[in-house]
């Protein structure tokens, strides 16, 4: 302005959007809210024409269209939707198959009604919520198929629903929609039952709307649905915190007879949430909710060295070796660095870091809480009660959209590896807070449920991705009291996240051509440190001082190029060894069944087995054993046997590791 400095115009304070409501920035909000509107009224209208002109997702499906005797009530007036023979893919598309029917129920008696159809017809039923699974632990060819969302909405990408204005009161709606408070059980927590079709936008909107009760952790995505984060035992962040499993008090399903069951029993409990839909059809599950907070978000962009440092700086590629590495007091950043990176690691409610491919800096998203404050006390600095606000989510969704369309255009995927990363990682960082001519350091005060989801539109791009849970070993130490006790070791930690950028050169270096580093890994690399859980099956299970989730993601042109699955076994044989055999297990709902597991695995020239073998017969022998015996127990008092339940709902991959056939 006039010629003057940036700290001339706008002072020492700097300048953010938030903090200075002009008339131009409200303009310009004001035009992207009618830019929503026009995307969202938009796709209706393009609904309308196509239904006008006979073309379409809907013309397709209506020629699939059945009507099969099988009812939503139970006086036969309203026969649930279906269709035959409608090819199904997940949403990464890593799986695919037809099912012989495609049920969409809305209630309990239409999933009722299904399992009495598929026992009469003695066809297997599988379920699915927003296929966002990665691993086949969907249906077959020729099964039943139930899927809780409308089958346009969940094959439709960009999918508008995160962007549609509204609250969501959970009330009002078919049954497997419902949101129901139920009964305190100690001081600050209080029980919901919530139907399987609920997805997390619609659970997000009725937290924010209710502004009492939340869930105290959750996966970061709003486009999935309840029954599809329990059904593969998912997680949220923080080491005080275990999977979103763990918070189930109540599990409501339909069994191999058509008949509605309740577990309630901590033993069954801890066996039937997070069953995969090996167990039958849940229905409803009743949370544990935790009072509403607000979370301080601090997000940080840090050297990648001091963000998480190596246990060496000789472990930092020379690639990514900034000024202060050749300082004669480099190991004392280091080290101060990480006592940074073991507080926020140990201690905070939220915890999490990404690295983009190839950036000198990481990005840190670590947070606390604080309680509700009263109301009639004024909001805490920073206040934002929606974050992101509608038009950042909006901005959001279109740069996932714009991701997407970009990522799968033959154009883009003729770029080499190395330049897809590199434009990603700039998208990637840039979109992130703080931003350009933000504040650095910014705080922003928001209801936990947003911060949990604070990122949203991520699925208008596809992408893949493979997680693996690292337990995180104890150590022995001395207190303050002088008590020799056992802490959380986090050189495993340092070591896992170290080792998956160092292969990352390791890889490109190895190229034949040094102008097309090979680029396995063209999105991020991102570990999230969480508590153990108590889930029979969970990969967490046993880790007493806590998990590291790690997982790397990239995109399904290097799919193509064949350069990910190599990468992913050896990353797999690398993270494999910071643990016993057996101990470093991969995420159920990512990619897992074509890695080779135990031993060496097959990057490194060994053997290892396959992840199905292994998964039975190393990783989860005993906990298998203890599954299937409560699962028998549970049998036992409900009236049905482990034979009928298999051949009802097992099948396919998980049947393969689950019942062994
Ligand atoms: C972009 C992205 C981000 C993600 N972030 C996270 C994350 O932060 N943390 C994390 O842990 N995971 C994460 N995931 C994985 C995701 O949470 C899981 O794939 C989850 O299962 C998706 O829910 P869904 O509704 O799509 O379920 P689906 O993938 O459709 O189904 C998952 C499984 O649940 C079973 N199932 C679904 N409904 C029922 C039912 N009513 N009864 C019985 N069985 C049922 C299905 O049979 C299937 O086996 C992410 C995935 C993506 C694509």
């Amino acid at each position: 302005m006039d010629g003057g400095s940036s700290e001339d115009v706008v002072g020492k304070e700097g300048f953010s959007v938030g903090k200075y409501r002009s008339p131009g920035v409200k303009h310009h909000f004001s035009l992207l809210e009618k830019l929503r509107d026009l995307v969202v009224g938009g796709t209706e209208f393009k609904e309308k024409v196509e239904e006008f002109f006979g073309v379409g997702d809907d013309v397709v499906l209506k020629r699939h269209l059945e009507k099969l005797p099988v009812y939503e009530d139970k006086v036969g007036k309203q026969v649930v939707e279906v269709y035959s023979h409608v090819p199904f893919s997940n949403w990464g598309q890593s799986v695919h198959n037809t099912p012989k029917y495609t049920f969409l129920p809305t209630t309990t008696t239409g999933v009722q009604n299904i399992v009495l159809f598929a026992q009469e017809s003695d066809l297997r039923v599988r379920c699915g919520g927003y296929r966002h699974s990665w691993a086949n632990i969907f249906g077959e060819t020729g099964e039943i198929f139930i899927s809780f969302v409308g089958l346009e909405q969940v094959t439709t990408l960009p999918d508008p629903m995160s962007i549609q204005p509204g609250n969501y009161t959970g009330q009002g709606v078919p049954d497997l929609k419902t949101i129901e408070l139920k009964e305190h059980t100690t001081e600050g927590k209080r029980l919901c039952r919530v139907g399987v079709a609920v997805t997390n936008e619609d659970f997000r909107r009725w937290a924010i709307h209710n502004g009492t009760w939340a869930l105290p952790v959750d996966v970061i995505l709003v486009e999935v649905t309840i029954g599809g984060v329990n059904g593969p035992i998912c997680h949220g962040a923080g080491r005080r915190h275990k999977t979103i499993s763990d918070y189930v008090r109540r599990i409501e399903y339909v069994d191999c007879n058509g008949k509605l069951q309740m577990v309630e029993d901590e033993k069954w409990i801890r066996t039937a949430a997070g069953a995969f839909g090996l167990l039958g059809v849940v229905t409803h599950i009743t949370f544990e909710l935790d009072e509403m907070t607000y979370a301080v978000m601090e997000p940080r962009k840090v050297d990648i060295g001091l963000a998480i440092p190596p246990l060496s700086k000789h472990d930092i590629p020379p690639e990514l070796r900034a000024d202060w590495w050749d300082d004669e007091n480099a190991d004392e950043m280091i080290e101060k660095a990480n006592v940074e990176f073991e507080r926020r690691a140990q201690d905070d409610y939220y915890s999490e870091w990404f690295w983009f491919t190839y950036q000198q800096r990481a990005w840190i998203n670590t947070w606390n809480t604080i309680p509700l404050p009263p109301r009639s006390s004024p909001p805490p600095a920073n206040f934002h009660p929606e974050y992101p606000t509608p038009s950042q989510t909006f901005l959001q969704w279109l740069e996932g959209w714009l991701g997407g369309v970009l990522t799968s255009h033959p154009f883009f995927n003729a770029l080499p590896g190395f330049w897809q990363a590199q434009l990603l990682a700039t998208m990637g960082m840039a979109a992130l807070p703080p931003r350009f001519g933000e504040d650095e350091t910014p705080t922003i005060v928001t209801p936990l449920c947003n911060a949990l989801h604070f990122r949203r539109g991520v699925q208008n791009m596809r992408v893949r991705d493979m997680e693996v849970q690292i337990p995180i070993p104890g150590k022995k130490s001395r207190s303050d009291g002088g008590q020799e006790e056992e802490v959380p070791d986090w050189s495993t930690v340092r070591r896992a996240w170290w080792d998956a950028i160092n292969l990352t050169y390791a890889t490109a270096r190895e190229s034949d051509n040094p102008l097309d580093p090979e680029t396995p890994m063209r999105l991020t690399l991102e570990l999230r440190i969480m508590g153990g859980s108590d889930i029979l099956l969970a990969p967490q299970r046993g880790n007493r001082h806590g998990t590291a989730s790690i997982e790397v993601l990239s995109l399904p042109d290097a799919v193509a190029d064949e350069e990910w699955s190599v990468f992913c076994q050896r990353l797999a044989d690398r993270w494999g060894k910071l643990a016993p055999e057996g101990r470093v297990r991969p995420h159920w709902a990512k990619e897992w069944e074509g890695l080779r597991f135990g031993g060496m695995g097959t990057g490194d020239g060994g053997v290892g087995r396959g992840a199905r073998e292994w998964a039975r017969e190393v990783a989860y022998k005993d906990a298998l054993v203890e599954w299937r015996g409560v699962v028998e127990e549970m049998g036992r008092s409900m009236g049905w046997g482990l034979g009928e339940v298999e051949r009802r709902f097992g099948g396919g991959v998980m049947g393969e590791v689950v019942w062994g056939r």
